[in-house]
């Protein structure tokens, strides 16, 4: 009996996935270019429906037809070495499925390319780490419309599911599935960094011990910011390293990044798109790596003592309200992206659906993510997040909340780089007026760059210089 799909690449994902495929009753073919690291698969995780292959040939010839093979391999040029690897073997029809977290841009040129050699090719988003690949991830597929149907079953099959709806869909064509897992891995670093500045705060104003902090995020989980960050969060408060110093005072405030959260950030300057809480996250985890210089500056910069005074059951209110509030603007600004990149790109994206996926098998997943597919399901054309009746509410209800917060931090010198840049963001969307018009004239005047007009359309000049004498 032929293998259902070949699956190339057995580090951590290309495993969990290919034994996540078995146990669905998919036949898989395992391949992995260090041929070591097939046996040792077959000796620690063996699975009656993994069938070891040693070679190329030997995957391709153990397929059913068209052939399926998805790669769960290290982004980048691996990607493109081992496709011209593979077309020495395959046939038309064939279909390639890209799995890793490649760059979309390069999902639409390896698409491209194969499409003139009969070969079909996806681009999936996966989702969840090691957990998610082995027993349900989020998964995002770009693909032409007409290919889905042969790949809906499987990676249905071995999604997360939500209310029994898995959280697989297919996004639009090409690079659409891999951009999607792009700006989910940007509202990620949004979602965490926001929720380290909550644990800042309530550590450094409130003076909150972590026993008290794991209460309030337990709290928390019970409420709208219910989510697997959130969760997490809490546990982490709880752990003793050797069952007397909590683990995370141990931990050093230093955090890497390694490229998603970079390029939905490049991409969002691409197309002229604001992302800056999300933008800030990034930032947060550069200066974060500062930590000589930190330390260094802390104690040369002046700063006034966080000193504040405030209630501590008012301060958590406050942060809850402010951090769920920072959080719609992220999100807010995630689908903004989304929404300029369907145009830029021609792709036709579904965000309640989108947003559906996100709820399982992420690590954004939350109880949040229902209140957002509705909101765009309402309001499928809205141009923000925030325009939507029920996070337009939310905002306008927690706002002075965020508000205060921001104050207090600026005032006693608390480092609150997402939530402040959230509160910017609003306030310049919620502003008819942003001095703008002096920007253009300092362009025309310095530049002959034109200016428009409020009174008159079309484009002006004026000779600043001359009207002044100068
Ligand atoms: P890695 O990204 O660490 O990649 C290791 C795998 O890539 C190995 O199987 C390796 O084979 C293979 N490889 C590297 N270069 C080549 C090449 N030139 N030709 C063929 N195979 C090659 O593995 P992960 O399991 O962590 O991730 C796999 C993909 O999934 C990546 O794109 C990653 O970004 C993405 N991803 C990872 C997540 C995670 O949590 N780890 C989450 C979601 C997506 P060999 O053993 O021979 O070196």
């Amino acid at each position: 009996m032929k293998s259902n799909i070949g699956l190339i690449g057995l580090s951590v994902m290309g495993t969990n996935l290919a034994l996540n495929m078995a146990d669905k009753g998919y036949k898989v073919s395992i391949f992995n270019r260090t041929v070591s690291v097939i046996d040792e698969v077959m000796n620690n995780t063996p699975h009656n429906n993994f069938l070891p292959v040693y070679s190329l040939r030997e995957l391709i010839d153990s397929l059913e037809k068209p052939r399926k093979i998805m790669f769960m391999i290290k982004a980048g040029e691996a990607v493109d070495k081992l496709i011209e690897q593979l077309l020495e073997f395959v046939e038309k029809d064939d279909i390639l499925i890209d799995g890793g977290n490649s760059y979309f841009k390069d999902t639409i040129r390896r698409k491209n390319y194969l499409a003139q050699k009969g070969i079909n090719y996806v681009g999936a988003g996966v989702s969840g780490g090691e957990e998610g690949a082995r027993f349900g991830p989020a998964i995002m597929v770009g693909t032409d419309e007409n290919i889905y149907p042969a790949v809906k079953n499987i990676f249905e099959d071995i999604s997360a599911k939500v209310d029994d709806e898995p959280c697989c869909a297919y996004i639009s064509t090409d690079g659409a599935g891999h951009y999607v897992k792009m700006v989910h891995n940007g509202i990620e670093y949004a979602d965490m960094q926001l929720i380290s500045e909550a644990y800042l705060i309530l550590k450094q104003i409130g003076k909150l011990s972590n026993d008290e902090l794991h209460e309030v995020f337990d709290d928390w989980n019970k409420s709208e910011l219910e989510s697997y960050l959130i969760e997490i969060t809490s546990d982490i408060f709880s752990v003793k390293d050797d069952n007397k110093s909590y683990l995370i005072d141990k931990i050093l405030d230093v955090a890497n990044q390694k490229g998603t959260g970079k390029w939905t950030n490049l991409e969002a300057i691409d197309l002229g798109v604001d992302i800056s809480t999300i933008t800030s996250a990034l930032n947060g985890r550069f200066m974060s790596t500062l930590k000589d210089e930190r330390e260094k500056a802390s104690k040369i910069f002046k700063k006034e003592d966080i000193n504040v005074n405030i209630d501590k059951k008012e301060l958590i209110e406050l942060v809850k309200y402010s951090l769920y509030t920072s959080k719609i603007v992220a999100y807010a600004q995630g689908f903004k992206l989304l929404s300029k990149a369907q145009k830029t790109y021609g792709w036709d994206l579904n965000f309640s659906k989108i947003a559906e996926i996100f709820r399982g098998g992420c690590i954004i997943r939350a109880k949040f993510l229902n209140d957002i597919s509705n909101a765009f399901e309402k309001n499928k054309n809205i141009e923000n997040l925030m325009f939507t009746d029920f996070f337009l509410n939310q905002i306008n209800k927690n706002i002075s909340s965020l508000r205060k917060l921001v104050s207090m931090c600026a005032l006693s010198g608390v480092s609150i780089y997402a939530m402040s840049s959230a509160l910017s963001y609003i306030d310049t969307y919620s502003s008819s007026v942003l001095g703008a018009n002096l920007i253009q004239a300092q362009r025309d005047y310095f530049g002959a760059h034109t200016f428009e007009r409020i009174d008159k359309e079309g484009v002006f000049h004026f000779d600043w210089i001359k009207s002044l004498n100068k």
